[in-house]
């Protein structure tokens, strides 16, 4: 019988945790035995929210978790009453946006089993936010599930995941992904292979990467990044072709999202209807939803300058591979001859500070250095002999 956990990639050690505890809820002994809140943590890519709402699926569903049946289809896409998915669309969750989602979930399931939240990026809860949330997830005695996903256990506050049971998602083995992408998604073995090898058991990065003719395009121009630093001025171009990549990819992958929602807020509003006040209340309300947007956006390049250098760092780890004589564990395969003559050009401790700068430029993105000042300051780095 098809599961909810079927696809929980490499997930096999917490998926008989959570259907013990779906079967524990069950048991009807006043919730004693279900725990409240839970911590999903995991590398980018381990499918930490994806294993949180098939949890919540599996709570709610008739048969725990059959993926077939209303309960469950409407839980994912967000019509079902009792579960609800927070996805942030900015950089930080503000204690605004908590106390609506108290007040929002504060009644009864309507079910009468459990209402569910599913918190994708609970490392980015204000600490106000955060404290907020606490005393929602002390309260005893209600029917509320709350499941946070983060990154790490550390980058959820203390005082919360004090609270929580813990669960930790493991990067999937290539093999893994490779396996899914075939017989899931229909993708023929050798994209499937080269997708799983570059995305390194990021299943949705593998997904998207087989699926889509640009960004892989886009892939391969980044990796041609590091043969193309002879000179200072080549490496200032190489910061702009990486940032411009970047901002393409993720322009593509949210510029539609963002037309979308602002017709459908104008139809909320009855575009082309008259009366002043209607117009005025859509302007103030659409101005609303394009500085959100805006907000995402800015996320959304980060991360994929992120992806990018991640790419990037691969270069380099093969380049010391080949340095150490192997060729079977290289990443990326179909540079094998460029990754060999560059291993062959340049020392080796000279490849491990590259692959340090790089490390470095992430730390400094992720603290909202500007992306071009860094990126040039990188590809100076890397530029250097
Ligand atoms: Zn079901």
């Amino acid at each position: 019988m098809a599961s909810v956990f079927d696809d929980l990639v490499g997930q096999e050690h917490i998926i008989d945790i959570l259907k013990g505890a779906v079967a524990a809820s069950r048991t009807g002994s006043e919730s004693q035995e279900m725990t409240h809140a839970w911590v999903f943590t995991g590398p980018p890519g381990s499918g930490r929210s994806s294993a949180a709402v098939a949890f919540a699926q599996a709570l709610i569903c008739p048969h725990q978790g059959c993926s077939t049946c209303n309960e469950c289809k409407s839980a994912v896409t967000g019509g079902h009453p009792d579960v609800e998915v927070i996805r942030i669309e900015g950089l930080s969750i503000q204690v605004e946006e908590i106390r609506e989602l108290l007040t929002r979930v504060a009644w009864a399931p309507s079910m009468g089993g459990w209402r569910v939240v599913v918190m994708e990026d609970a490392d980015r809860l204000t600490e106000s936010a955060a404290n907020a949330l606490l005393k929602a997830i002390e309260e005893p005695g209600t029917r509320t599930v709350w499941l946070l996903c983060a990154p790490t256990l550390h980058d959820v506050l203390p005082t919360i995941r004090s609270r929580c049971r813990h669960l930790q998602l493991r990067t999937p083995s290539i093999d893994a992904v490779r396996q899914v992408l075939i017989k899931r998604n229909d993708i023929s073995p050798i994209m499937a292979d080269f997708a799983a090898r570059v995305s390194q058991g990021h299943i949705g990065r593998a997904r998207y990467l087989a699926t889509n003719e640009s960004v892989r395009s886009n892939r391969k121009a980044i990796m041609r990044l590091p043969l193309q630093l002879g000179s200072l001025s080549a490496a200032f171009q190489a910061a702009q072709t990486l940032i411009d990549l970047a901002t393409e990819g993720a322009s593509a992958s949210s510029g539609s999202k963002d037309e979308i929602e602002i017709e459908k807020l104008q139809e909320a509003y009855g575009k082309g209807a008259t009366g002043r006040g209607m117009a005025t209340g859509a302007a103030k309300a659409v101005k609303e939803l394009e500085k959100e947007q805006k907000s995402r956006a800015t996320r959304i390049v980060r991360d994929s300058i992120d992806g990018a250098l991640l790419d990037l760092a691969t270069f380099y780890r093969d380049v010391t591979l080949a340095q150490a004589g192997d060729k079977e564990s290289m990443i990326n395969s179909d540079m094998q001859p460029e990754i060999e003559s560059y291993a062959a050009s340049f020392p080796a401790h000279t490849v491990v500070q590259k692959m340090s700068a790089i490390l470095e430029a992430r730390k400094h993105l992720a603290m909202n250095a500007a992306p071009l000042v860094t990126c040039e300051a990188l590809m100076c780095e890397l530029a250097r002999r």
